[in-house]
């Protein structure tokens, strides 16, 4: 009998996404399944959920919830990887416009608490001895970040459940906080709000939760999982974590090849490979004309694509920006974010007619025409639990421009005499947190892609020829969980 495993998220690639847990919510059960795992998604039913699934079923209704009447669940189908998906359809909670955590304005929605109460409650249900679904009771559980971190809290201390639980963390700035009274909203003890427990200094942590109660933690690179055991990169849990230090387990994440491929992408007016690098040039023309910038070959083509949050560091870029842009660079930005960095690089812009182009805003096919016409990949953030853009600059031979943290450097060589020589660079890490360090990480690059067109091709090419696939990382998680299961 195959591994049945539950993976709860908030968000799924190509039904709904924000950030990178939507890509790992859309590859890793995909190249889980191809391993013969039994796997099921689960995840809210935004309205672009229940239009993007195919075959949809009704599974059930589940009713006596905490904080809403009912629910009920649907089972489909993803039609790119065939994954099957329960969805969790409450018009109540679910069906709006907006996005999946805030509305059109970047308001959060006031119930988010009991939207992802509820998500997780649902998901500690369907693996215990009260699912409505007799016929697929998962062995395993893997919730993701704080929407889904109250379900091992469920599974231990209301349902009984009998599987394993796995709480992967993909960014510990984001734990859903919310005052003592949500616990009663949510149907939790109050006997476990201690801190050995749900309390977080006065407030229910929604993240802490999955800490806490789950049976096994992940994060999302080897370099995290250290990281966020100190008070630098922990976000106050550094002492939780680092109490179960040893069983934080950092596993890289991979690109999905069917999405991220500069071979078969079918967002690019030009495909092109390691061998075949020409089309990267024509890729580049077409970005130009149609972001309004100069069309010039040569001049170097800076690529951003980020949100514009204090983590992904763009604030270091700001200062540096014009110095590269008069010394004949060009930009090209694609983002959305805080507001005060939104007006600061349209204004960039807007002085530099023809040398950068900002778009604000959520672009996915413009993202891939960024990432493969772009010479280079500007990413200072100051923390990183993985970070996928990077990886896809190496997929399209688009060299990144890093800080030394977490995902970023397990992922990245930097560009030394040595590891040019013996071919294992493929990009630029800055020596410290600053502008200065990210304008002479920048510039080491520039002069290498000016003066060294031979070395400059081969750095592509070391990033391209990587295995960045999934299948790797997939094969950790298989012995996670057999692990897990073992140790019943
Ligand atoms: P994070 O999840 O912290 O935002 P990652 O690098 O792990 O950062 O993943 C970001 C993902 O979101 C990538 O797939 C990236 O291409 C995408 N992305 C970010 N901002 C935008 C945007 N404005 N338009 C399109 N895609 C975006």
């Amino acid at each position: 009998m195959s591994l049945k495993v539950l993976f709860a998220s908030s968000e799924v690639f190509p039904l709904i996404k924000t950030g990178g847990l939507a890509d790992v919510s859309g590859s890793l059960p995909s190249a889980l399944q191809n391993l013969g795992v039994d796997i099921r998604v689960i995840l809210p039913g935004y309205p672009s959920v229940l239009e993007q699934l195919t075959d949809i079923q009704h599974l059930a209704i589940l009713d006596n919830l905490p904080a809403v009447n009912e629910v009920e669940l649907l089972l489909g189908t993803i039609a790119e990887n065939q994954v099957k998906a329960i969805v969790v359809k409450s018009a109540l909670l679910y069906e709006r416009g907006g996005g999946p955590y805030a509305d059109a304005n970047g308001q959060e929605w006031q119930d988010n608490g009991v939207r992802f109460g509820i998500l997780s409650k649902v998901a500690a249900i369907l693996s215990s001895p009260n699912t409505p679904i007799k016929d697929w009771q998962p062995d395993i559980v893997h919730c993701n970040d704080w929407q889904t971190g109250l379900t091992p809290a469920y599974m231990k201390l209301v349902d009984h459940s009998s599987a394993k639980s796995i709480i992967s963390l993909h960014n510990m700035a984001f734990q859903g906080c919310y005052p003592y009274e949500m616990l009663a909203t949510l149907d939790l003890p109050a006997s476990a709000f201690l801190m050995e427990g749900l309390e977080y200094y006065g407030q229910l942590s929604f993240l802490k939760a999955g800490i806490y109660y789950a049976d096994a933690i992940t994060t999302v690179s080897p370099g995290y999982a250290q990281e966020i055991q100190t008070e630098a990169f922990g976000f106050g849990l550094q002492g939780l974590l680092a109490s179960r230090g040893h069983e934080i387990i950092g596993i890289l994440n991979g690109i999905e090849p069917e999405e991220w491929n500069p071979e078969t992408d079918s967002y690019l007016p030009k495909n092109y490979s390691h061998s075949k690098l020409a089309g990267k040039k024509q890729v580049k023309k077409a970005l130009q004309q149609k972001l309004r910038l100069n069309i010039d070959a040569n001049a170097p083509l800076l690529g951003i694509v980020s949100r514009l949050t204090d983590q992904k560091g763009l604030d270091l870029f700001l200062p540096i920006a014009q110095n590269l842009l008069d010394a004949g660079c060009q930009l090209a930005l694609l983002g959305s974010g805080d507001n005060e960095l939104e007006i600061a690089f349209r204004d960039l812009a807007t002085h530099n007619l023809g040398k950068a182009s900002v778009t604000i805003g959520y672009n996915e096919p413009l993202s891939h025409q960024i990432m493969a016409g772009s010479d280079l990949f500007i990413m200072p953030s100051r923390f990183e639990p993985c970070g996928l853009n990077q990886l896809y600059g190496l997929a399209y031979g688009t060299p990144p421009v890093v800080n030394r943290t977490g995902g970023l450097a397990d992922s990245i060589v930097d560009a030394t005499a040595e590891t040019i020589a013996n071919k294992t660079a493929t990009g630029f890490i800055m020596e410290e947190v600053s502008s200065t360090a990210l304008l002479n990480a920048t510039q080491r690059a520039l002069t290498l892609y000016r003066t060294e067109p031979k070395v400059w091709r081969q750095l592509q090419k070391n990033g391209m020829s990587q295995n960045l696939s999934w299948d790797k990382s997939a094969l950790e998680y298989l012995d996670l969980y057999q692990s897990l299961l073992e140790s019943k």
